[in-house]
């Protein structure tokens, strides 16, 4: 443990330095995707976020256990407690068991995260397989007396709670606040008050996804999976909490009066809040147009993008700005990350074939000193970005010979970058990688899958276009009954 790290909390509003609860462990907790869609732009920034703090600390000899849930039940429609489950709502359209369709984006997700170079949380549970625990969470809130039973339903009693705690000390809000700004919907007539939210509700009759439970037949209310995993993983209190700035209020302002009504304290040391993404200025979302998933990002398949970005190039403009300001997702701004990734990536080529002299004139411990401190300070990674940028130009000078550095130096010249660049901001050198000839049978094969298409559909012509392309690059088709073969000449 280097540094002492220095991080924002968004429940006091100040920097604070953080000290485990028991070091060197840490238990960090996010909240996680709901799985009904494909993963979008949405997704990558709390998750790239977290996967610094969490290669941070590994790096800083921290164990860390981190916790990060799937949503896939419960998610209901607003904010407040009515409307339809858009898990059900798929599975509906599409004649599927809710099951699969959370299955599938689950693994849609994990995959961009791959592609991302996401570190895997230690841990990664759903509410569906917490069921019983989301239960007994409910009844210790009712046995400590801040929830009530309406028609099958329970719901938190906020206006009780906060006779006693203050609900919205995360978001800064008092109830008055929070009372003209919630909206009468219908069907909450059995609720007490608008503000108060479900622990548990009752399935109406078509409602597909349902547990049995001591109320009613029914599911969990959103803000308690969080709770009770959180508890389960990490204990009765933990040292980290993180998530997007959107989910601020209401979700983790429940999730506080939850735990603190049935524990009778705050879990969380540290609330870590990630600014939100935006295009082109305007908040994301499907109503806009602008709505982008990484697929479409990835290869380029939107109408508002110019051009195919790479998961890196992706990975490095959210990183190239601190994750407590907004980010602007624009053409621009994406081609100049690629550029500068580009850049970092030549030098760091070009540092690995420096030789080593018998003097130096450059001092290794300045750059891991500029990026521990900036590292320190809150995450600063737009700031660890441009101290390896300006020592790009001093790699290039050490292989030009313009200037020197000992066997020795070069060694933890070379740890360093690799600390920072590799396992820390959790980079990866594409260029290196795509070379590789493993990327040819893929591209071939997609190809000649084209090709068998378009024999399908008698498109002669597309069918032999593709094959003598092929040929003239050394590729030799054969035609076989039920597909092809083909080898490089
Ligand atoms: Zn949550």
């Amino acid at each position: 443990m280097n540094s002492k790290l220095i991080l924002y909390n968004t429940l006091t509003r100040t920097k604070q330095e953080f000290e485990p609860i028991n070091p060197p462990h840490v238990g960090m907790y996010v909240c996680g995707p709901t799985v009904y869609g494909d993963p979008h732009l949405g997704h990558a920034r709390p998750a790239i976020t977290f996967d610094l703090l969490f290669r941070y600390l590994k790096a800083e000899g921290y164990k860390v256990r981190y916790v990060r849930n799937i949503t896939d039940v419960g998610h209901l429609e607003h904010d407040a407690d009515e409307g339809e489950d858009k898990i059900e709502k798929k599975a509906r359209l599409e004649q599927l068991e809710p099951m699969e369709v959370a299955n599938y984006y689950t693994r849609r997700y994990h995959d961009a995260m791959r592609e991302l170079n996401v570190l895997p949380p230690s841990i990664e549970p759903s509410a569906s397989g917490h069921i019983i625990e989301q239960i007994e969470f409910t009844k210790r809130i009712l046995d400590a007396g801040f929830a009530y039973e309406s028609n099958g339903s329970i719901y938190f009693d906020v206006e009780k709670y906060n006779e006693k705690y203050h609900y919205g000390k995360l978001s800064g809000r008092n109830l008055d606040d929070i009372l003209t700004n919630t909206r009468e919907l219908d069907g909450q007539e059995d609720k007490r008050h608008s503000y108060d939210f479900a622990l548990w509700k009752k399935a109406s009759p078509e409602h597909i996804m349902r547990w049995p439970s001591p109320w009613s037949d029914g599911f969990p209310g959103w803000h308690m999976e969080c709770s009770a995993m959180s508890t389960k993983y990490l204990g009765r209190e933990f040292d980290i909490h993180g998530g997007g700035m959107d989910l601020m209020f209401p979700h983790h302002e429940c999730e506080i009066a939850q735990s603190t009504a049935a524990l009778g304290h705050d879990s969380a040391r540290f609330w870590v809040h990630n600014n939100m993404i935006t295009i082109n200025g305007k908040k994301m979302g499907k109503s806009l147009g602008n709505f982008i998933t990484l697929e479409e990002v990835f290869t380029g398949s939107h109408k508002l993008l110019a051009q195919a970005y790479s998961p890196m190039t992706v990975r490095f403009f959210i990183l190239q700005a601190h994750y407590r300001s907004t980010l602007d997702f624009s053409n621009e701004a994406l081609q100049a990350a690629e550029k500068g990734l580009d850049r970092l990536m030549k030098g760091i080529e070009a540092l690995g074939k420096v030789k080593p002299s018998e003097v130096s004139t450059v001092k290794p411990s300045e750059l891991a000193e500029r990026c521990e401190a900036a590292m320190a300070d809150d995450l600063n990674s737009p700031m660890v970005i441009s101290a390896l940028f300006d020592w790009v130009r001093i790699f290039n000078q050490l292989e030009e010979g313009q200037q020197k550095i000992t066997a020795e130096d070069l060694e933890s010249l070379r740890a360093t970058v690799n600390r920072w660049a590799f396992d820390i901001l959790g980079l990866r050198d594409e260029k290196a990688q795509s070379s590789a000839g493993d990327m040819v049978s893929p591209l071939v094969e997609m190809l000649l899958d084209m090709r068998m298409e378009a024999k399908a559909a008698k498109n002669w012509a597309l069918s032999d276009q593709i094959r003598d392309k092929l040929t003239a690059i050394g590729i030799r088709v054969k035609d076989r009954k039920d597909g092809y073969d083909w080898e490089i000449e």
